[in-house]
Order: C-alpha cells, then structure tokens, then sequence
C-alpha cells in the first residue's frame, strides 16, 4: 500500500422537534416558502431567543447512546459569517463547549468484524434558510427561511476512519442509532442528515496525519463513497510527484464524480465566535440528565447481540434485521404471535422486504401478524412453501388473512390419503415402464412421480404423505414382481 487514508466525518443531523431552536415555529417541509418564520427566527432587531428544552433532550439522548460525556453547564456561541441565508449576520452554535464529548459508535465490518470509531463531540446548531437559484439562468435568486434556525445535531468523528467502506459503515451505524432513539429521521434525500467528509492521506507507518481536505455536504452514501475514493486518487497524484495538498473546502460534483476547490479553509477565528449574550447559560440537572436516561430505548448493538443470543440468528441476519428500527419492531411484533425465529426472519428479510421498498423507509405491505400466520400455516404443514409465496402475492392486493385466502383459493395442502391414494395408483398404472425402470434400481425415478402429482394438484400435494403413499405403492408392485 502506497498510501493510508484517514477520515473524520462531521455529519449534521437534523432533530425531530416540533418547533424551532429559539422560538415556537414549526419545523415542517414542502409547505409554501416562508410560511414557518416569525421575528426571532427572521433575526429581526430587537427580539430574544429562548431555547427549545426538547433540543437539549434529544442532544442527550444521542450523547448517551454514544457513551459520550455530558457537559452540564454550557454556554451557546455567535459563529459570525455573512452569507444571505442567515438573516442575523451570525449562527448560533455551540464552540469550546458542546454538550456531549468523547463518545463512540461501533461499526460493522461485515463477517462478524467491528471496530469503534471516536466521536470527538456533539454539539448544538441552527440551520440556515435556503437559497433558490433561479433555473433559468436569470441573475435571480430567492430565499426560504422555513429551514432557518431549525435545529441540528453536528456529530464530529475522530479521523478513526480509514476506507471508504468504514466511512458508509459508521454513516449506516449512525443514521439507524438516531432513527432508533428518535432524535432524527436522517434521511440523506431528504437532507436530514449532511455529511462533510475530511480526507488525507499518509504514507504507511508514519504517525503525524497528512494535510486534509473537506468535502462539503455530501447527500447520499454512495456519493460520500464516490468523493472519497475520487479524493483518494487526487492527492496520491500530488503527492507521489512530491507536491502538497492544500487544506481547502472541496465541493463534490455527483455529475462527475469529481471533488472540486470551492474556497481555502476557514479558521476557527475566521468567525469571531463569543458566547451569545441573549442566552442564559444552559445547566443540566441530574434529574434531567436520570429522565432522559429512563426514556433510552434497547439501541441496534445490543438488540443485534440478543437476537443472536435469544433467537439463534446468524450474526449477518441479525445485523440486517437490527439496521433499522422499523423492521427490528417488525420482526418482535411477528415473534410475538408466531415464535419461529428463523422462518419469519427468512420470510421478513426475502419476501417481505423485497415488497417493502417505500421512499426513503421500510413500508411493509403486510402487517406482522399475518405473516406470523402465514409462518404458521407453513409448519402446520397446511400448506408448502411454494403455495405460501402464492399466498403471499394474494396478501399484497387484499386484507384477507392467510387462512382465508387458503380456504377461500382452495389451496390448503391434501393429506387425505383417500385422495392422494387413488391418484398415485392411477398414475403408476399409467406410468408401468417407468415403475419397472425405478423398480430395477433406477430410484431417482421417485422424484418424477413426484413431481408428476405435484403438477396434478398444483403443489399441493402434502410432500410427506405423499412420499409415503408412493413408496409403499410401488414396493407393493416390487413384491408381486417378483411373487410372479
Ligand atoms: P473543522 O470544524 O475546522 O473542520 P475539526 O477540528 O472540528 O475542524 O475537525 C473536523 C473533522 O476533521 C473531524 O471529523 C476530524 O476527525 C477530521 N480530521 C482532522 N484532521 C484530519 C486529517 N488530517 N485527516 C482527515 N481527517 C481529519
Ligand atoms: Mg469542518
Ligand atoms: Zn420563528
């Protein structure tokens, strides 16, 4: 290897909360342009931010299911910047003392491999508005400020990330870590979730890190993969001709899978951050910090190691099942009626999620009980699981269980041997070259005679008893063969 790659993602997080960061505007989209904007968020002169406490709970929510630190007393910052869409002339964050510090997250590396990845800080901020560039091309832009002080989550990784790979990994481990507890639908389409990825390289076995550049809010997992194997290559080229990365913002142009020089790096100072004097100083109480503790939910890690554990589920089906906490519900929920930990995970994560693609989210066509039903005709021995994939389909269109469309489709198994009997000596009859053949020894003959029934009850025949019908039928005829 010529060259390591470090990376530190800095990943914004838009939170769940009903109003705003500092005043009581609602936080919701698609509706008409500034609609959802009064003074305080407009930054008008004269008005007072007062905080949002369901921020402050989120914020702890994530820092603790990050293993993070709390820090109980904290002060908000002014980051001052000019730019149109951020009507003050400054954006409230937090600087020297974000709320959370020095957590992890544990990724997965895929064949039973994780490793943990540092999370340096978490801390507080306001979105900004939105600008519309006129499409056209016309020298005309427009500003929404709908999205203007809706708060954020910035989680900041340590430069612990070393591949592309790990990068989409801690990206997947993050995103369902903040769906599981709530604090975000982070979803990247959608913008909920942004990503900034910082990305040098270093010869291997040198400890200092090399110059980084930033690539500025990247928008889906496969394009921070893009932009960073694109990255990966710029600088080897400089470097391997003896030349410098320059420390810079880069911008990632998806149309062609390039990263491109936006602007030299900002500094801290740039931005004369000083404590916002609107704002009282924020303090965490213990019986604050012990409700939000209470209210922590069973996280993907652990739920992942006790489905493992308590279900007997290979860890590859265990991690797919616990990724989202939608289809983790899903599958406990189908549990619940029919406890057959295997067959409905192979059925959830096969036939149902393979129906379930809904924007952006898991959309299950079919609730968890009639699958567990479903599950349960299967092992009653009701039916096969050729005639449940048809069942199944019948269930995707209409809200019939699947007894019912069972009884109603008439396709419950047969296994009445007064049915199958006659009809496996009727076939044998039909079929005497063949029974001569399997009675010389030719036995793979068993599984045409088989199949032959199969098609003349349209599977479903009940494999067993079928099987045992046929075999004693012809050790029957084996018998008087050789009686003659
Ligand atoms: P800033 O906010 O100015 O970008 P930070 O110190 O907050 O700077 O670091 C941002 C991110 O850059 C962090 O995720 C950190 O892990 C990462 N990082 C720092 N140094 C390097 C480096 N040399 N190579 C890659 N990533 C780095
Ligand atoms: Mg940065
Ligand atoms: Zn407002």
């Amino acid at each position: 290897m010529e060259f390591e790659t470090v990376i530190g993602l800095e990943v914004h997080a838009q939170l769940k909360t009903r109003s705003k960061l500092f005043c009581g505007c609602a936080v919701r989209f698609a509706e008409e342009p500034n609609r959802d904007v009064c003074p305080v968020c407009l930054g008008l002169p004269g008005v007072l931010p007062v905080l949002n406490r369901a921020v402050i709970d989120l914020a702890i929510r994530l820092g603790l299911a990050t293993r993070c630190d709390i820090r109980r007393k904290s002060r908000f910052a002014r980051k001052n910047y000019f730019y149109p869409d951020l009507p003050k002339g400054y954006q409230i964050s937090q600087f020297s003392q974000p709320i959370c510090e020095g957590g992890f997250l544990e990724i997965d590396l895929g064949e039973g491999q994780t490793k943990r990845i540092g999370i340096e800080r978490i801390h507080i901020e306001e979105d900004a508005g939105k600008l519309l560039h006129d499409e056209t091309g016309a020298p005309l832009s427009r500003i929404d400020f709908n999205r203007g002080s809706v708060p954020l989550l910035e989680i900041v990784s340590r430069p612990e990330l070393r591949t592309a790979e790990e990068a989409k990994a801690y990206l997947r481990r993050l995103r369902g870590i903040l769906r599981y507890l709530g604090v975000s639908d982070a979803d990247m389409e959608k913008g909920q979730m942004r990503c900034d990825i910082n990305v040098s390289l270093r010869r291997p076995g040198q400890s200092a890190f090399g110059t980084r550049a930033e690539i500025k809010n990247v928008n889906s997992f496969r394009f921070v993969g893009l932009a960073i194997l694109h990255e990966e290559k710029r600088q080897a080229r400089i470097l391997r001709h003896g030349g410098q990365v320059v420390q810079e913002t880069r911008l990632f142009d998806s149309a062609r899978g390039i990263t491109l020089s936006m602007r030299s790096k900002e500094e801290a100072h740039d931005y004369r951050y000083f404590p916002d004097p609107d704002l009282v100083p924020l303090e965490i109480s213990d019986e604050w910090l012990e409700r939000v503790r209470d209210s922590l939910v069973e996280l993907p890690d652990a739920r992942k190691k006790r489905f493992v554990e308590e279900m007997g589920l290979s860890a590859y089906d265990a991690e797919l099942l616990t990724r989202e906490r939608d289809i983790a519900d899903y599958y406990e929920a189908a549990l619940a009626i029919h406890r057959s930990p295997k067959m409905v995970a192979n059925w959830l994560l096969g036939e149902l999620l393979r129906e379930s693609k809904g924007e952006g989210g898991f959309d299950p066509p079919v609730e968890p009980r009639r699958l567990a039903e479903l599950v349960a005709l299967i092992e009653g021995g009701l039916i096969s699981g050729k005639i449940a994939r048809k069942v199944f389909g019948i269930m995707l269109t209409s809200d019939l269980g699947p007894r019912r469309i069972v009884e109603k489709e008439g396709l419950s198994a047969i296994a009445d041997p007064n049915k199958l009997g006659p009809m496996v000596e009727e076939l044998l009859e039909s079929e005497a070259r063949n029974v001569e053949q399997y009675l010389a020894g030719k036995t793979r003959m068993m599984g045409f005679f088989v199949g032959r029934i199969m098609k003349e009850t349209g599977g479903r025949a009940d494999p067993k008893l079928l099987n045992e019908l046929l075999r004693k039928a012809l050790s029957r005829r084996g018998d008087s063969a050789q009686g003659r």
